[in-house]
């Protein structure tokens, strides 16, 4: 099945906008009647969404799940073109990362990942352009120039942070932590600016803007450091956490997996297709209305909305002003991920960052074709931001930044543009979090609030959501055994 999602880019066929996808659920609907009132409709169909209506309907909830995209996953999703999986949103696992793991292990797909990296062949190195020219690096020395550029950037306490997010799973920000909160990453560099070398410091600001997607004024310091103590406070655990494990077969192919064990509940109806454009909620239950007039009930709600796209829907009562003046602020994340299939096999074992000049900041080999071509993924954000639909000569031009590179394929989804994101995964200006982390989690009347933009272990990834959904429909389903709320 193709979704309306994504683009793909080849030289026969031009700009396509639409990628296949399993992610794809047809029929797109199985509603049979617009009279029935749900115990709980699950608004959104990302890891969070999907989480939450399966565990909701595996605990025999009748459940409606509403989704405003043609598919599942939300901002990880996975199209496979000419057998070949290219991730459009969220991509990288690891067992580290609990939730995730537990699902992970459930669907008995422990070995259906692989590593991203293929460091055996060609340019087998480190590539770090500047405007000042490209220098090379073996990947050992990669690794010994980021370790140590990142140890000086996180250093605030002589033990690389290890005593400002002691708990990295916590919702308590120390006054400590706040003080960081309040400080952008640019903050922090001006402070050890005598201490980087030239290196260093390219070294430093791209890996924070390849975490971020903003720029370092708008990158919160304090979530940078948890993103590092989350990886065990290592440049190593950062790679393996974050960029070096996925699956074989794309993220769709998880995704699906909760989708399918919901439906087998027999709880579960759904319809895709449908933007809600409204929330009423109180006393009696909630009613959501969707764009297209369509109208249904429930008594309780889960809401699986991202933040950036929260005030889109109007919510009577209104939101809570804490968590409106959340959803006005947002994150910060415009993530520019673009794909490219390269006929140069030489190109599977490079890394390389391109900054400050260049629209794509950090690119690597991430596997191989069926053809037989290199394909190469790259990210850029807010920091000399771009839309690669928009122009496919700048775009292209942005992976020469690394290394000249024949490209016949590019694939991407435009997250920036994309109306039920506004952005990619979360990341916060400083101070969002000490103000409102608190707000953007709490409850309002029936509805429970859910997503991997505030979750407390690995908020803006897959486990978030996961964490977020598992609390969002153990938390219904408290209500409906009349116990003691979460
Ligand atoms: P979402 O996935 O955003 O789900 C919310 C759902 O709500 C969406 O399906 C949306 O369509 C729907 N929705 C929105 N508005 C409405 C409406 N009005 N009506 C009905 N439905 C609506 N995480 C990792 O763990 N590893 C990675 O490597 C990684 N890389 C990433 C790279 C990119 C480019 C992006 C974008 C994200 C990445 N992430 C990664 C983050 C991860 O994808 C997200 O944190 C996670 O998927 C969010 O899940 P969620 O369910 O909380 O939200």
């Amino acid at each position: 099945m193709t979704s309306k999602d994504g683009y793909s880019w080849t030289k026969t066929q031009g700009l396509r906008a639409g990628v296949p996808s399993i992610g794809v659920i047809e029929p797109p609907s199985n509603v049979k009647s617009a009279d029935t009132v749900y115990d709980v409709i699950v608004v959104g169909a990302g890891y969070c969404g999907l989480t939450a209506a399966r565990d909701a309907s595996l605990a025999g909830l009748k459940v409606l799940l509403l989704e405003a995209r043609d598919r599942i996953g939300g901002r990880s999703w996975s199209s496979n073109i000419e057998g070949y999986p290219y991730e459009m949103g969220g991509t990288w696992v690891f067992w580290g990362q609990a939730n995730v793991w537990r699902e992970i292990a459930r669907y008995g797909m422990q070995d259906e990942l692989e590593i991203s990296y293929d460091f055996s062949r060609g340019i087998n190195k480190y590539l770090l352009s500047s405007p000042q020219g490209t220098q090379t690096f073996t990947h050992e020395e990669e690794d010994a120039l980021m370790q140590s550029s990142l140890a000086k950037l996180v250093n605030v306490d002589g033990c690389l942070g290890k005593t400002v997010v002691p708990f990295p799973h916590s919702g308590v920000l120390t006054p400590e932590a706040r003080k960081y909160d309040h400080m952008s990453v640019a903050d922090r560099l001006a402070e050890i600016k005598n201490d980087l070398t030239p290196n260093e410091r390219l070294c430093a600001e791209s890996f924070v803007l390849l975490c971020s997607g903003g720029t370092l004024e708008t990158t919160s310091f304090y979530e940078f450091l948890h993103w590092w103590a989350l990886s065990g406070y290592s440049y190593e655990g950062c790679i393996d956490y974050l960029v070096k494990y996925k699956f074989r077969g794309g993220q769709s192919s998880f995704a699906i997996n909760f989708f399918k064990e919901a439906l087998a509940s027999g709880n579960l109806t759904y319809a895709f297709n449908s933007p809600v454009a409204t929330i009423q909620h109180g006393g009696n239950g909630v009613q959501i209305t969707t764009r297209a007039g369509q109208t249904y009930k429930s008594t309780k709600m889960i809401c699986a909305i991202p933040l950036n796209v929260l005030n889109d829907v109007t919510f009577d009562p209104p939101l809570a002003p804490g968590r409106k003046a959340a959803a006005a602020t947002g994150h910060v994340n415009q993530c520019v991920k673009v794909h490219a299939e390269i006929s140069d096999r030489d190109l599977r074992s490079f890394t390389g960052i391109s900054y400050p000049h260049n629209g794509l900041i950090y690119g690597f080999g991430d596997g191989e074709t069926p053809a037989g071509n290199t394909h190469v993924v790259a990210f850029g954000g807010q920091h000399n931001h771009f839309h690669p639909e928009e122009n496919l000569e700048h775009t292209k031009a942005a992976f020469q930044g690394f290394a000249p590179m024949n490209i016949e394929r590019l694939v991407f989804h435009n997250w920036s543009k994309d109306e039920f994101a506004k952005g990619a995964w979360f990341f916060p200006a400083p101070g969002l979090l000490s103000t409102h982390l608190k707000d953007m989690r709490a409850r309002e009347s029936n509805i429970v609030f859910a997503c991997s933009d505030w979750a407390l272990g690995w908020r803006s990834f897959i486990d978030g959501a996961i964490e977020e959904g598992t609390r969002a429909a153990i938390t219904v389903r408290a209500d409906f055994a009349g116990r003691a709320k979460l």
